[in-house]
């Protein structure tokens, strides 16, 4: 039984907010993503895994178009993503992404993080801009952290003003890329925490993670790629419990 292909069975598609149509994307000679349906309910917690190479991060840059395709289609809350312009840019601001790589602004404060795209993008006035900056900041725990630059602060700490810097462009989904990667483990739970906090608040999340954890207790579907195709895709307990494909067997073997 190898190469079982797994779908459907967990996928509550009832208010679709993220449809992928057929999504195929090379790299010159590399397939890199094959053929991907998904579709994500709204307030639906979707934990991708698996290894290294199989095309988890370039399926998530897809879905914001940080990543052009070949084929296929994408859309956001029922608009269909254009492959550039201002329609574009417009529709990627519904979509929050936090990297592995915190990517705040080194020479602007944390305050200055979450405020400018609300002003630049949104067009919201500074003040409107800053008060609600400073709420997001009390939320993720580094309200007292908004007047220090990056730099100043733990790597925990810059990865949840990346979170309140995304969260304050008020997407209606985020998508996170292996959001604790680079954090030293002590570090890792108080990420978790924001992020489940916000799964239970109801926002609809994406999340590549290693931290089977969290995909036990905040995801409500595990998607597994191998080799730019979804294998197998499962309610977490199923799927941890009982993996259908070799392929993820194989991979869970490894890392639990
Ligand atoms: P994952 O996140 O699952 O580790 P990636 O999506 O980063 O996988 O990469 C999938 C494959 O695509 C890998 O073989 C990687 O080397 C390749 N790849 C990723 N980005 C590029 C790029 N910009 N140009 C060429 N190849 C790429
Ligand atoms: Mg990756």
């Amino acid at each position: 039984m190898s190469e079982v292909s797994v779908t459907k069975d967990a996928t509550p598609v009832a208010d679709a907010l993220v449809v992928l149509n057929n999504v195929n994307k090379h790299f010159g000679a590399l397939h890199v993503l094959q053929d991907i349906d998904l579709t994500i309910a709204r307030g639906e917690v979707v934990v991708v895994i698996g290894p290294s190479g199989s095309g988890k991060s370039t399926l998530c840059r897809t879905i914001n178009r940080l990543e052009t395709t070949d084929s296929g289609t994408i859309s956001i809350d029922g608009k269909p993503l254009p492959q550039e312009g201002r329609e574009l840019a417009r529709l990627r601001a519904d979509v929050g992404m936090v990297f592995q790589s915190f990517n705040l602004f080194a020479h602007k404060t944390v305050l200055e993080n979450v405020t400018l795209g609300q002003v630049k993008v949104r067009k919201t006035d500074r003040k409107t801009a800053e008060t609600k900056a400073r709420s997001l900041l009390d939320r993720v725990g580094v309200g007292a952290q908004a007047d220090k630059y990056p730099a100043q602060l733990s790597g925990g700490q810059q990865q949840r003003v990346a979170i309140a810097r995304a969260l304050a462009m008020d997407p209606k989904v985020m998508l996170f890329d292996e959001p604790t990667s680079a954090l030293d483990p002590e570090m890792i739970n108080e990420v978790l925490e924001v992020m489940r906090q916000l799964a239970a608040d109801g926002m609809t999340m994406v999340v590549v993670t290693h931290e089977m954890g969290f995909a036990r207790s905040a995801a409500n579907r595990v998607v597994f790629m191998a080799d730019g195709k979804i294998v197998e895709e499962a309610r977490p307990d199923q799927f941890f419990a009982n993996p259908r494909s070799d392929r993820a067997k194989d991979f869970l073997s490894k890392i639990l």
